[in-house]
């Protein structure tokens, strides 16, 4: 059952505490009347909108300038910043319902994937404050009478621009590793889903993080993230999002201090299907189905393109065909959804606008959108399934961001090799084969920064988050995950003492 009713109350109680945590203390903001925001399960309007103003972003900056000079965090002990994260994290298991609810109520996943979601984050939280006393740097060999050494320096103000896929854990990625690395923070969540970041705020701070360390501002991009981008006040930026806005963050960082950023965007992730496939096609239909429309498409690691040598390409089509049917969306605040909604009605528009697009250049649509789905009030879309897609075409050129899979055939590796990696992406790819030869190679050869091999992009099953990766081209630049990520929020210093 929908508990719309109940999930308003509680969006709404959220929203008026403060539409931005700064310095250990809601802050109200004002209402923005450019921005309607409604519920893509039912589109009925939910929140005022208010966000932060421009001097409460200024005031964030600065509190968390102050406390990082005042080295407030920082002189911590390892023992006791971990003790304090792990009881964040154990704050954001407790009340992973609220957190989920805000998500699911916001921007429309189901309400069971967004409870899944607050509690990856309290697990991505507990690997950072596990992390800190067994991440440290490396001794020279130097003469006997002499001490050359490096040390991990935190940068100092971290400025965290996230987008509304997954607010939550988003947020804890980029939360979890700048924290433990020493740093303050300010993040700024999506205009689209802030509400469970501001509430992870207050949860750190209930958990011991000194005021003023962790901050949260709210506001569109033009706004309030381009004012964090811009800032002298702030020494790096670590951005999700998409590449356009990527590159117009690195910009504002060009014309104000140089700040380093770390810069995860988009993808035109592909999903290969090797011949040797052929007595697991049904399963692995419905594998490539969950990855590829998990969080209805909305998740940059989702494979959009499937590309299947032509040997099983037949039965896959239509296994997949079979298996993406049974996929119906449902109202996100329904414990019994497993298929939520496009985050807002602009969205869904422009996906259904790539759709007719991807028609007119001649891909094939198998399973259409449905018209009886998309008239739902809110911004329903079910899962939609081309093939014959042409690889130069729009639709696998760039991204959907929404339950769009684009099937393309191949003859041989060489060939399957040349049409992943003829995207300006580099993100991730998912490979299904036991044979050892391809496996070499597309380990070797795809360029990019996630490979799963047999295995779904999505999970985290073999490893947790203990391994760190790189995209690169426009998906970005900069290791997220893993130990490596202490890295990326520090500074490494060299200290030589001579004898
Ligand atoms: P977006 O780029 O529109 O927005 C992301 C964030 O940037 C939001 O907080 C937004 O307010 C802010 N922003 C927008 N314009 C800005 C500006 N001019 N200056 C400063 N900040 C600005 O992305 P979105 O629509 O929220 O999310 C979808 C995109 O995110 C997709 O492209 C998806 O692939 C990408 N994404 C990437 C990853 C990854 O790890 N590679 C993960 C999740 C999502």
């Amino acid at each position: 059952m929908d508990d719309f009713a109940s999930a308003l109350d509680a969006a709404r109680a959220q929203e008026d505490l403060g539409v931005s945590f700064v310095d250990g203390r809601y802050i109200p903001g004002i209402h923005d009347p450019s921005f309607i925001k409604s519920h893509p399960g039912n589109g009925d309007s939910i929140l005022d909108t208010r966000f932060s103003t421009a001097k409460t972003i200024f005031d964030a900056l600065s509190t968390a300038k102050h406390t990082y000079s005042r080295r407030v965090w920082r002189n911590v002990t390892p023992a006791e910043k971990r003790a304090v994260l792990l009881r964040f994290a154990t704050a954001i298991k407790q009340n992973a319902h609220r957190l989920a609810t805000l998500d699911s109520l916001e921007m429309g996943k189901t309400i069971s994937d967004a409870t899944q979601d607050a509690h990856i984050s309290a697990a991505l939280i507990t690997y950072y404050a596990e992390s800190i006393d067994k991440w440290f740097s490396r001794k020279a060999v130097t003469a006997s009478n002499s001490l050359a050494y490096n040390t991990f320096e935190p940068r100092g103000v971290i400025g965290a621009i996230v987008p509304w896929n997954y607010p939550t854990c988003n947020a804890a990625l980029k939360i979890g590793p700048s924290l433990a690395a020493g740093n303050s923070i300010v993040v700024k969540p999506s205009e689209h889903a802030y509400l469970s970041t501001l509430l992870l705020a207050e949860l750190a701070h209930e958990s011991g993080v000194p005021p003023g360390v962790f901050n949260v501002v709210t506001g569109t991009g033009e706004t309030s993230g381009q004012q964090i981008a811009s800032s002298t006040l702030c020494n790096m930026i670590t951005f999700t999002g998409s590449h356009a806005t990527g590159k117009r963050i690195m910009g504002y960082s060009a014309a104000s201090n140089g700040k380093p950023m770390l810069m995860e965007c988009g993808g035109k992730n592909a999903s290969i299907v090797m011949p040797d496939m052929k007595d697991d096609i049904e399963s692995l239909a419905e594998r490539i189905v969950a990855e590829s429309f998990a969080n209805q498409g909305q998740l940059c690691v989702a494979s959009s393109r499937l590309l299947v040598h032509r040997d099983v390409a037949a039965n896959m089509t239509e296994a997949l065909c079979s298996a993406v049917r049974t996929r119906v969306p449902g109202s996100p605040l329904d414990p019994s959804s497993t298929f939520g909604t496009i985050v807002n009605g602009r969205e869904r528009d422009r996906i259904v606008a790539r759709i007719a697009l991807a028609k007119e250049h001649g891909a094939r649509c198998l399973v259409d959108p449905s018209h009886e789905v998309i008239e739902r009030p809110g911004s329903y879309l079910n899962p939609v399934i081309f093939d014959r897609v042409d690889p130069d075409s729009d639709l696998a050129q760039v991204e959907v961001f929404g339950p769009v899979l684009a099937i393309t055939q191949f003859n041989d590796v060489d060939k399957a090799i040349s049409i992943a990696n003829g995207t300006e992406y580099g993100l991730s790819a998912a490979v299904w084969t036991n044979d050892f030869k391809a496996i070499k190679r597309f380990a070797s050869e795809l360029n990019v920064g996630k490979l799963q091999i047999r295995a779904d992009p999505t999970s985290t099953s073999t490893h947790g988050f203990s391994l760190g990766s790189e995209p690169m081209g426009a998906s970005g630049f900069g290791v997220e995950f893993g130990m490596d990520a202490l890295n990326s929020y520090s500074r490494l210093m060299s200290v030589e003492l001579a004898g």
